[in-house]
């Protein structure tokens, strides 16, 4: 960052402060992950300048044969990992990505069945706050409060009542196995059109350790950034015969020019994501979760329907007396980074929350395996049973900054 130095000295720091923090704590938000060195000189490089509305091979500007490149690259790659469907690799994020999905089939007051969003579901899913609960008509399902898994029977009342025109299956903070050949026994049920969104869990499926929505459903949208460890950005998977729909609906719809720089680092994503230590890694990812979640629940942490088969455990934290806020601040303090997160019924605002959501796609990353999650959990018992005492989170801060030094990341940024 030489010339940033130069210019603007004031984000140098800020960028040289945040490579700091994110190499010197223990990153467990579930969405975030840390990008390989290459996607990050695809992301900053100079395709950052190029308009390039349309689509390769039909843009509304001059000089677009580079441009038109990555983007096939990205698309030819997104197809052999998901599949024979077509891709639309132009939304900016995954919200963008489920905005065009809705807009291309449905109209305003139509009714739409997705999770509701203290159960696990996302914004996107037809909360009030988002467009989409302000544009449509919005049932939500749940899980039931006994297992705290997907409420299959309620999904199906719920869909045989309302008949919606469209049910979203996928969540942010669902930590089991989702069953989309389910989803689309019940869609099939009122001919709804079924919407996977494997934001989360992509990188999961691309290497077989979930299923694949995608021979069930008309529409899989995704993020590139969490799981699948590429660039901030949204991608449509459908159906061939949506294919005009959806990439008229991005653009013109509800997209200028896409952004070719992280279209090109989707493209390097995609590579990386192909080979098989990108399969090994995702093994791990999972490995690292059940293993954390085991060390929890020795350390008598109560989990959200029992544990985890993804990369996300959800904590309960009722037994201890503590808040989702009050753990994540105390945490946060010990250097472990983690969000609350709302529990299935709770009773508690967003703002404070009953759990935590913790993931394990960044520390595995680093190389982090079972033995470090052992420790982390001891770590995370140590702080939330010790809130109040400074004097212990001090202490664990410590550790944390040793493990870190262990398990370096991107050292060669912070060369000066
Ligand atoms: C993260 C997420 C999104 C949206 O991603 P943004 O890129 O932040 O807009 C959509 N759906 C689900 C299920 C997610 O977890």
């Amino acid at each position: 960052m030489k010339r940033l130095w130069e210019v603007d000295a004031e984000v140098a720091e800020a960028i040289y402060n945040e490579i700091e923090r994110e190499a010197g704590r223990l990153e467990l938000i579930a969405s975030e992950n840390f990008v390989s060195t290459a996607v990050l000189e695809a992301q900053g490089c100079v395709m950052t300048n190029k308009y390039a509305e349309g689509y390769p091979g039909r843009r509304y500007y001059g000089g677009c044969s580079y441009v038109d490149k990555v983007e096939n690259l990205a698309i030819e790659r997104a197809k052999e990992l998901f599949g024979d469907v077509h891709v639309n690799v132009q939304p900016h994020s995954g919200t963008q990505a489920n905005m065009a999905v809705y807009l291309a089939v449905l109209q305003p007051g139509d009714t739409i069945l997705g999770m509701d969003l203290s159960h696990g579901g996302h914004l996107t899913h037809g909360a009030r706050v988002n467009f989409s609960g302000r544009l449509f008509n919005v049932i939500s399902y749940g899980v039931s409060k006994d297992t705290q898994t997907i409420d299959f029977s309620e999904l199906k009342d719920l869909t045989e009542k309302y008949k919606p025109k469209m049910i979203i299956a996928g969540a942010s903070a669902y930590p089991r196995i989702i069953d989309f050949e389910k989803f689309k026994e019940v869609a099939d049920l009122v001919s709804a059109y079924l919407v996977a969104d494997i934001a989360h869990i992509a990188g999961l499926i691309v290497s077989g350790l979930h299923p694949s929505p995608i021979p069930f459903c008309d529409f899989t949208t995704t993020t590139t950034h969490k799981t699948l460890r590429g660039p901030r950005g949204g991608v449509i998977m459908c159906k061939k015969e949506y294919a005009k729909l959806i990439d008229r609906m991005v653009f013109p719809g509800i997209q200028g020019g896409p952004l070719m720089h992280v279209i090109a680092a989707k493209a390097v994503c995609f590579r990386e994501a192909l080979t098989s230590e990108f399969k090994e890694y995702q093994l791990q990812v999972v490995k690292n979760a059940r293993s954390l979640a085991k060390a929890l629940i020795d350390l008598e942490f109560t989990l959200v329907s029992g544990g985890t088969d993804n990369h996300l455990i959800l904590v309960d934290l009722r037994n201890k007396g503590i808040t989702g806020l009050d753990a994540e601040i105390a945490l946060d303090k010990a250097g472990i980074i983690v969000n609350k997160n709302t529990i299935p019924y709770d009773k508690r605002s967003p703002f404070v929350t009953s759990g935590i959501r913790l993931g394990t796609p960044a520390l595995t990353t680093r190389g982090m395996k079972e033995k470090e999650m052992e420790k982390i959990a001891q770590m995370i018992g140590r702080v939330l049973e010790n809130i109040d005492r400074e004097e212990v989170i001090q202490e664990v801060s410590h550790e944390v900054k040793e493990l870190c030094d262990r398990f370096p990341l991107y050292q060669e940024l912070l060369e000066r």
